[in-house]
């Protein structure tokens, strides 16, 4: 009986627990007594980590998640979670060390295995249904971030972007003296398949309003930036573009990497210098992890000690990949990748000079080049010194309010470093990357795909997408959706796009 709620489960997991504890007891024509007491059953034998680890479990990695209890536990975990699951939850979940005694672990798995994980338990990385996103709004942290960061940002250009009405442009009265308008470019990347739709998040299997697509070599993504003024970004006589098709394929995890973003803004860059240099231009990007990455060499007070290093310990700094000449990562005799240490970035005062983490050259007690430690350099920034040397490096596992209290020299120097704000806000390399060339840079609050109008875009270019034939033969029919793809992209008329960037302006 048991064996049958859990198989159940991972069928309907949509249902949750009460409804496939039901279903199982209806079939053994009992009521809800005994769904009850299937429930308690499944519960105290997910808790029994003997009733689960049978001594198969050697290769776990590859064949364990076949094992439908585990698939069980983990189904039930993520549900307990809520809406928007990510392959990190697997992760996190993972770190638990009765969990990994449980699943025969020795440690948590790699973000790549739980993806697949997630497909492994039916989950797509997809768009649920329309309206979806609302929930995310309320989020404390994505509303704060919009109301301080992002509209803020954009109110602070208001006066010199151009407004569209109807798709035409009105020239509001206090535009007459503007010099310089603000162009914004919104970046999207987006999944056409012939009758399949973006992705956004995990989504269970079953969801509603999702139809599924055909198989995998009928899927494209493209990425791109689009404007209300220009439409999609390319020079004025079409020969250069920034728009990027690509095949979701195994390496990619089937979106772009940190390194494709920056190679395709360094091509608008390039295009809108060389062509629309008398505007200032303003990239918009989505909140994702691979747009907001940040250098391997980035500040972080996580590992800091308190006190310096000695001059004989090994650098502190950071492990990365030593990049050959031809710009790709050297191997070792090992056949892995060569690392080396670095130091860490400089930190930066209150007044914007920069702040070596390590002793310079000339120090009368100090070796040069050894780590400063987090007392010296909060001494530095003019914290007093005799109450630094009092506080400890950090608070139990570090479980002190992340929000600075009243008196912040009660607390520990790590939550000190914490709460500077060079420590705090690290940019992202597509930030320093879009600000070192003199563009301006954006990034959408979460859940909030209503403000970037390319959305609405793709959907206008995908009802074309859809009734494009493709051709017979498997290979051309390859050409054909990549052909399909830019003819549909191309013949969403201006207007329709400005109206699209209209509307997403007005939920700003
Ligand atoms: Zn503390």
């Amino acid at each position: 009986m048991l064996k049958m709620l859990f198989s159940r489960f991972l069928q309907h997991h949509r249902h949750g627990w009460i409804r496939v504890s039901a279903d199982v007891a209806f079939m053994y024509q009992r009521g809800p007594a005994l769904a009850k007491r299937l429930r308690a059953w499944a519960r105290a034998f997910l808790l029994d980590r003997k009733a689960r680890l049978p001594s198969a479990y050697g290769s776990w990695s590859k064949s364990a998640l076949d094992n439908d209890i585990l698939k069980a536990e983990l189904c039930a975990h993520l549900q307990g979670i809520g809406k928007y699951i990510r392959a990190q939850d697997i992760v996190d979940y993972l770190q638990d060390p009765d969990a990994l005694s449980r699943f025969g672990l020795k440690k948590t798995i790699a973000l790549s295995t739980a993806k697949q994980w997630m497909k492994k338990l039916e989950y797509r990385w997809g768009k649920g249904p329309h309206g979806q996103y609302v929930n995310g709004h309320e989020r404390e942290d994505v509303a704060a971030y919009r109301q301080k960061t992002f509209l803020p940002a954009f109110a602070s250009r208001e006066a010199t972007v151009r407004q569209w009405t109807n798709g035409g442009p009105a020239v509001p009265a206090d535009q007459a003296t503007v010099s310089r308008h603000t162009v914004y470019w919104f970046h999207d990347e987006s999944c056409f398949s012939a009758n399949d739709r973006r992705k956004v998040y995990w989504v269970p299997k079953g969801a509603q309003a999702i139809p599924q697509p055909k198989g995998e070599g009928a899927t494209l993504m493209v990425a791109d930036f689009a404007s209300a003024e220009y439409g999609f970004l390319k020079s004025p006589d079409g020969s250069k573009a920034a728009r990027v098709l690509f095949r979701p394929g195994k390496n990619r995890d089937g979106w772009f990497t940190n390194d494709d973003i920056i190679q395709q803004t360094s091509t608008a860059i390039e295009i809108l210098s060389e062509h629309y240099c008398d505007e200032d231009h303003v990239f918009v990007f989505d909140n994702a992890t691979t747009h907001l990455k940040r250098p391997p060499t980035a500040l972080s007070a996580r590992r800091m000690s308190k006190s310096p290093t000695q001059p004989d310990a090994p650098l502190f700094g950071v492990e990365v990949p030593v990049i050959g000449a031809d710009g790709k990562a050297v191997f070792g005799p090992d056949g892995k990748v060569l690392k080396e240490k670095m130091r860490m970035a400089d930190a930066r005062f209150a007044d914007g000079r920069p702040q070596s983490l390590y002793f310079a050259e000339g120090h009368e007690l100090r070796v040069a080049g050894t780590f400063k430690g987090m007392a010296e350099i909060l001494m530095e920034r003019g914290y007093d010194a005799d109450a630094i040397r009092q506080l400890r490096a950090q608070c139990p596992k570090f479980e002190c309010p992340a929000i600075p209290p009243l008196s912040p020299l009660s607390c520990c120097c790590r939550r000190l470093l914490y709460n500077e704000p060079d420590f705090a806000v690290v940019e992202s390399i597509l930030e320093s990357h879009c600000k070192a060339r003199g563009f301006g840079i954006l990034f959408l609050p979460k859940f909030h795909c209503e403000l970037n109008p390319i959305e609405q875009v793709w959907g206008f270019a995908n009802g074309t997408y859809r009734d494009l034939p493709l051709s017979a033969s498997s290979r051309s029919a390859e050409a054909d959706l990549e052909r399909n793809l830019n003819h549909s992209l191309d013949s969403v008329p201006l207007p329709s796009i400005r109206r699209c960037v209209s509307c997403a302006f007005l939920h700003c």
